[in-house]
């Protein structure tokens, strides 16, 4: 199993680590990465594994059995090769906004209109997506509720990440609905708390204060048909 250095720290851009397998001459697993993989709906990090002089760029990043594998862009690695890795930040602090967006605009949803999230999708740097289920399709309705979600960013909650134990979370009744969902046998709940807001068992990567997503805007919005609503929404 591979150690996942962003889950302690989501700040790391470079790391040193160990080549444990090489698969297809393109897959790579590390001792530790602080690549984040394609999961939870949200896109991979991207950047380059570099052994002495030889750059590997890193195209792909995802889980596989309990192990996060790198797909680079050409073969050479070898099991045993000290690689330093090193993140394109650009691209994942964006998404770290975009993911962090994407919890605001959940708990507003939630709070105001009592809107079950159903999906999220941070596939690109360009957009985020949410679906959600909403009774009547309603477009002024939806836009306030994402004004609320500026306001929400605009007073710069601080953003914690944190583990519970299970045991915990489940004989508090603030905190029992936290667990749900959760397969029985994850003892340690990773919680993304936006300080007085929301709270979510997340293994993501986020910013550390709201103010740091900046403006959210819709982009687009879909009617799914009975109860599902989806929102394109970019921020700037
Ligand atoms: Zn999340």
């Amino acid at each position: 199993m591979s150690k996942a250095l962003y889950l302690e720290d989501m700040l790391q851009k470079e790391f040193e680590a160990e080549v444990v397998s090489v698969k297809d001459g393109k897959y790579v697993v590390l001792d530790q990465t602080a690549f984040y993989p394609k999961s939870g709906g949200i896109a991979n990090d991207e950047g380059t594994l570099t052994r002495g002089s030889d750059v590997f760029k890193v195209v792909y990043v995802g889980k596989f059995g309990g192990d996060i594998s790198h797909e680079v862009d050409h073969e050479g690695l070898q099991v045993g090769d000290k690689i330093k890795g090193s993140l394109d930040w650009d691209r994942r602090y964006k998404l770290m906004r975009y993911h962090t967006a994407a919890h605001v605009l959940s708990g507003a949803f939630y709070k105001s209109l009592g809107a079950k999230i159903t999906g999220n999708d941070i596939a690109t740097t360009d957009q985020g997506r949410i679906d959600f289920n909403l009774e009547h399709f309603d477009r002024a309705l939806i836009e306030d509720t994402v004004d609320k979600s500026n306001e929400i960013v605009q007073k710069d909650l601080p953003v914690e990440v944190y583990n519970l134990d299970r045991t915990t979370v489940e004989q508090d009744p603030d905190l029992v609905k936290l667990a749900m969902g959760i397969p029985k046998g994850i003892q340690r709940l990773r919680i993304v708390d936006i300080k007085g807001f929301d709270r979510q068992p997340d293994g993501g990567c986020h910013v550390q204060s709201l103010s740091e997503i900046g403006k959210i805007s819709i982009k687009k919005l879909v009617n799914k048909g009975k109860n599902n609503r989806r929102l394109y929404f970019t921020i700037e």
